[in-house]
This record gives C-alpha cells, sequence and structure tokens, in this order.
C-alpha cells in the first residue's frame, strides 16, 4: 500500500487535481482511500457527488472515538473510492490540525489501513505551518509526496517552504518527494519555469496540468472532469498524471532553495529576454 500526500498553496487545485487523479487510478482498478484532512472539508465532494457532512472529527464529538464505527467515517464514491473527511473546529476556535490527527487515529482504530488498499491519499491544506498539517508525514503515515504548484511566486514559495518542512522529517519518517505538479494558471514560461525549480530542488515535475474552464463546469456539477467529460482532452491529462504517479520511482530529499535563488529563479522565466540581455552583457565585461 502506498501512502501519498498532496500539498501545496491554498487555492492551487490540491483537491480537484487529486480527486481527478484518483478517479483515474480508479479506472486502472487501484483500491483507493482519499482522507481529506483540509478543516474546508471539500476534499472529497467531486468524488461523491456532493459536500460530506458528516466529518471524523463530528463523529468523535457526537459518540465518542471508541463508539465510531465505520459507517460514521466512510463514504463510498465514484469508481468505489473510500472517502473520509477529517473535519476542523468552528473558525476561530481550536486546532485545525487536530481534525487529522482524530482522524488518523480513528482510522488506525477502525483497522482501515490493514484493508486492501493499492493507495491512500492525504489531501492536506499546506502553506500552514502547523504540527497538525505535518502529521500525516511527522508520524511516518505518508511516506511519499507531491506538491501543487503552479509559476506564480507564492504558489512556488509554498512549495519550496513545504520542502523545507519534509526536509525536516526526511531522515526520522522517511518521508521524500516524488515530484511537482505543475497546475498552470498561464503564466509566461510556466512549464520551463516549473520544470526547472523542480530540477532545483532536486525533483521532476511530474504532470503539466493545462488550465481549463471544464474543470468548473465539472465542479458545479459535483464531479470530476474524468466523471463529467471522460472523452475530453483534461480527463487524459489527469490519467496521464495517474501513470505517472503508478509508474514513478524518483522519491528524493528535498533541497530547498533560499529566497534569493528564488526570486532570481523568477527574474530568469518572467523576463527571459531582459534576463539574457543583461547576464550575456555581465558576462561580455567580465570576459
Ligand atoms: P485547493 O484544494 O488547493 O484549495 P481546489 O482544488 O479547491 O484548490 O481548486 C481551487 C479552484 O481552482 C476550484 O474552483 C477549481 O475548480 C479550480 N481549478 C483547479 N484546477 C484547475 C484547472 N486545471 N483548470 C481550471 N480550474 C481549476
Ligand atoms: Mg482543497
Amino acid at each position: 500500500m502506498r501512502q501519498v500526500a498532496i500539498y501545496g498553496k491554498g487555492g492551487i487545485g490540491k483537491s480537484t487535481t487529486t480527486q481527478n487523479s484518483l478517479a483515474a487510478l480508479a479506472e486502472l482498478g487501484k483500491k483507493v482511500m482519499l482522507v481529506g484532512c483540509d478543516p474546508k472539508s471539500d476534499s472529497t465532494r467531486l468524488l461523491l457527488g456532493g459536500k460530506c457532512q458528516e466529518t471524523v472529527l463530528n463523529s468523535v464529538r457526537e459518540v465518542g472515538q471508541e463508539n465510531v464505527t465505520e459507517e460514521d467515517v466512510f463514504r463510498i464514491g465514484f469508481g468505489g473510492i473510500r472517502c473520509v473527511e477529517s473535519g476542523g473546529p468552528e473558525p476561530g476556535v481550536g486546532c485545525a490540525g487536530r481534525g487529522i490527527i482524530t482522524s488518523i487515529t480513528t482510522l488506525e482504530q477502525l483497522g482501515s489501513y490493514e484493508r486492501e488498499l493499492d493507495y491512500v491519499f492525504y489531501d492536506v491544506l499546506g502553506d500552514v505551518v502547523c504540527g497538525g498539517f505535518a502529521m500525516p508525514i511527522r508520524e511516518g503515515y505518508a511516506k511519499e509526496i507531491y506538491i501543487v504548484c503552479s509559476g506564480e511566486l507564492m504558489a512556488l514559495y509554498a512549495a519550496n517552504n513545504i520542502c523545507k518542512g519534509v526536509l525536516k522529517f526526511a531522515n526520522s519518517g522517511g518521508v521524500r518527494v516524488g515530484g511537482l505538479i505543475c497546475n498552470s494558471r498561464n503564466v509566461d514560461n510556466e512549464r520551463e519555469m516549473v520544470a526547472e525549480f523542480a530540477k532545483k530542488l532536486g525533483t521532476q515535475m511530474i504532470q503539466f496540468i493545462p488550465r481549463d474552464n471544464i474543470v468548473q463546469r465539472a465542479e458545479i456539477k459535483k464531479q470530476t472532469v474524468i466523471e463529467y467529460d471522460k472523452d475530453c482532452s483534461q480527463a487524459d491529462v489527469y490519467r496521464q498524471l495517474a501513470r505517472n504517479i503508478e509508474d514513478n520511482d524518483m522519491f528524493i530529499i528535498p533541497k530547498p532553495m533560499t529566497m534569493q535563488d528564488l526570486e532570481d529563479h523568477m527574474m530568469r522565466f518572467g523576463f527571459m529576454e531582459e534576463y539574457e540581455r543583461t547576464t550575456s552583457k555581465k558576462n561580455l565585461a567580465t570576459a
């Protein structure tokens, strides 16, 4: 069983990308469980055809952890995917990371990890530096991390920070980065910029996902693109991502960049021509 955590800045497309690639893994016949670790509890909406109302944290609150049953915790979604929402506190009170901790210990107690599963995916809100959000990697559950980003500075900044977090647990917990997923925001030279950024971190860009409004149309229908229009090109992109994850054998301890290096990197790809002109002038001057 492979345990995979998806991290990335809020709003970057983690839940959309995760659910679409899980739908594609399910098409390949894989047995998959998805654990939503965002207090928004919208990690499984597209697989369940609507937002899951019953979260693990709610059930535990209502009946007590010892009395929680599988029926309280799991919903079966598209392609037979087992869906779990951890839940979180009311906004503004309590620690959001608690939901994840409760969720994982409850799954453990129910023997969910002993089932026949090919994959467990954790969809984790990732721009918050909080112990609870590190739980899946800190405690050695997820050994494999994919970071969703785009070519925007703040997305790369968050990805770099997540790498710093992974680095902290890489030796004790054995967690590794499996790649960056570029979910395009149509930034100039984005594909090259993110591929090169991934290389600098010591990893790979495992998939480039174009921005396409079919994702929103499917979202309004509470469906993945794979369910909404299985023959469209965007569905094939998610299938390719699923195959790349399935075949991946590049698992590394990341080498985070300094802020200066990250800014230089942005300058180089954001202003390619200007950058090349000034650096070649500099080279001429020093030659
Ligand atoms: P996160 O889970 O990282 O907070 P979401 O998966 O909820 O982000 O995505 C945020 C928004 O971006 C959603 O409304 C989703 O429909 C949209 N979105 C995500 N990926 C794409 C894409 N490739 N093309 C178009 N819209 C996208
Ligand atoms: Mg999300």
